[in-house]
């Protein structure tokens, strides 16, 4: 058994080879053709621009690296050159000359879907010839590899039961050189998806046919993360089916998550798509949606007929009803660990690292100011936007829309959630994101913890404070602490995973749906770190 997960290491580490090492191969040439259609398309006025990519890059020969940054750097020239037109207009105080002139820049954020594109009709040779062969070779090769060093756990983990053995003495989970190395990985990754994403063309050509099969278009990047995500929780939701296969709770909640994330995530904004609709996954509530109230979202909704309104009437409700009265009656378990995208990467790919979570009082505090800074940061961005939208003004209060959209995407939506998120499971734990930064968590948080039917029972009297349950809670909460004072736990951050209950050796743990009255019981057992000990001694002597 232990040769054929050997083996299938080596046949998965192939494919991530060959899948890393595609970015490289491949040939990106312009046809003169190719670039009077782009410029057609995209409707693009600066003829300095097309002249310089016309000389510098028409009939040429590039590698990835070589295409974007011969495209990047013609179009930084063009941008250099229109704001010296500009600089001179304004100095001159010519207004209309000055105004036409913003009319051939690109805007900087524009750069790397411009490139995207074009390399996308530049690309030729080996990858875009043969999609089928290297599908088989990448993606085939991962997950027969992956699969293979998984299904042996069946006969390994031999007696019933959750065996967490030996991963602290494991490198791969232990914070070793493993584990870093996969964090480079993964941190480089989404900087190449978010950021650059015109070097990975050479991926989207591998699922060109997939995406045509399915929304009748070429693959973009976010195509491929989207593919990528279902393929990764589907193989790492194996290893949960193998690992937690005695407990009923884990395998229906895995299969939900996989259910949503393939399905609503991924098919269904396909199909739409396919259809000439707008893609939206149905389950993505505000605020983690953050940009749903953005005007282009609004504007594509509303120019949508009826389905467009449903959309938009949907998202509403889905946000100010569904979402609490869901939370009220099961906890924000119901979301985070059963429907979200998040949660459902954090559960199958993240499961590996859930015990790194920081669980001391600095960890909490700084998890309470962050995660409802980000809320209140979302929400001040989705009022000045809807502001904006309804009057035509530029800014509210001295914010500027734009800038306040902007700063959020990059800060929260592509570092907070990705690059930090998902990128340090390794090291931070696998719920980083959704304990630290989203802001839909905040707010379910809330209702959880002042208006909800959820807790945890312990029945402290059985508790045998081995410290199984704090280890492996994935949010951080001290569970031990609260079972061995006989204490519910009713925490905001709790997303009710049952992953304490499940290594719990005595059964102390329980999630539960009950009536509110006496949900919270707070115990006159005292822990150092609920009080300070001396002041509560010197307080009650004083009262005595
Ligand atoms: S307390 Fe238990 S159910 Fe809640 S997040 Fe932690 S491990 Fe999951
Ligand atoms: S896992 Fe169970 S027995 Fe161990 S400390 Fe937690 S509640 Fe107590």
């Amino acid at each position: 058994m232990k040769t054929i997960k050997i083996i299938g290491l080596i046949i998965f580490l192939t494919g991530m080879a060959i899948w890393t090492g595609a970015l490289f191969m491949g040939e990106f040439s312009l046809t003169q053709e190719q670039l009077d259609s782009f410029i057609e398309e995209k409707g693009i006025k600066s003829e300095l621009l097309a002249k310089t990519l016309e000389e510098e890059v028409v009939g040429e020969t590039f590698g990835t690296f070589g295409f974007s940054s011969a495209i990047r750097g013609a179009l930084t020239d063009n941008n250099v050159y229109y704001d010296e037109q500009i600089a001179k207009y304004d100095a001159a105080k010519e207004w209309d000359k000055k105004g036409a002139q913003y009319q051939y820049r690109i805007n900087n954020g524009d750069f790397q879907a411009f490139t995207f594109n074009l390399a996308k009709k530049a690309g030729t040779g080996f990858v875009r010839e043969n999609p089928g062969l290297m599908w088989i070779l990448t993606f085939g090769l991962g997950i027969l590899g992956a699969l293979m060093f998984i299904f042996p756990n069946l006969v390994l983990l031999g007696q019933p039961g959750i065996k967490n053995d030996h991963i602290y003495h494991n490198s791969a989970t232990n914070r070793g050189w493993i584990a870093w190395l996969v964090l480079i990985y993964l941190v480089a990754f989404y900087l190449v998806l978010y950021f650059y994403s015109d070097y990975v063309v050479n991926w989207t050509f591998i699922l060109d046919p997939i995406s045509r099969a399915l929304n009748g278009g070429d693959a973009s990047q976010w195509f491929v993360y989207g593919f990528m995500y279902c393929v990764i929780m589907i193989t790492m939701a194996v290893r949960m089916y193998i690992k937690y296969r005695h407990n009923k709770y884990q395998i229906v909640r895995t299969t939900s998550v996989l259910f949503f994330q393939i399905v609503f995530a991924f098919l269904i904004p396909e199909i739409m798509s396919s259809l000439g609709k707008p893609g939206y996954d149905f389950k993505n509530a505000f605020p983690l949606d953050y940009d749903f109230f953005f005007e282009w979202n609004l504007n594509t909704l509303t120019a949508s007929g009826g389905l467009g309104i449903f959309i938009l009437v949907w998202g509403i409700v889905l946000t100010l009803v569904i979402v609490p009265v869901m939370v009220y009656f099961f906890g924000k378990r119901w979301y985070c660990s059963w429907v979200c995208g998040c949660g459902g990467l954090a559960e199958t790919l993240g499961d590996p690292y859930r015990q790194h979570s920081n669980k001391t009082m600095k960890a909490w505090k700084l998890e309470r100011w962050l995660i409802h800074s980000v809320l209140v940061f979302s929400l001040v961005m989705t009022l000045v936007t809807l502001y904006c939208y309804f009057t035509g003004a530029q800014a509210f209060l001295g914010i500027n829309t734009n800038w306040i959209k902007d700063t959020y995407s990059f800060l929260i939506g592509a570092w907070f959630a990705g690059v930090i998120g998902t990128g340090f499971y390794p090291i931070f734990g696998n719920r980083v994101w959704c304990r630290f930064g989203c802001p839909l968590a905040a707010y379910l948080g809330f209702v959880q913890r002042f208006k909800s039917r959820f807790r945890i029972t312990t029945n402290g009297g059985q508790c045998i404070s081995c410290g199984n349950c704090s280890t492996y809670c994935e949010q951080g909460i001290d569970v031990r602490a609260y079972a061995q004072k006989g204490e519910n736990i009713v925490r905001s951050s709790c997303v009710g995973c049952g992953i304490c209950s499940a290594v719990c050796p005595r059964g102390v743990l329980k999630l539960e749906n009950g009536p509110e009255k006496g949900r919270i019981n707070p115990t006159q057992v005292l822990l150092g770190n609920d009080v300070d000990l001396m002041d509560y001694v010197n307080n009650e002597q004083h009262s005595a």
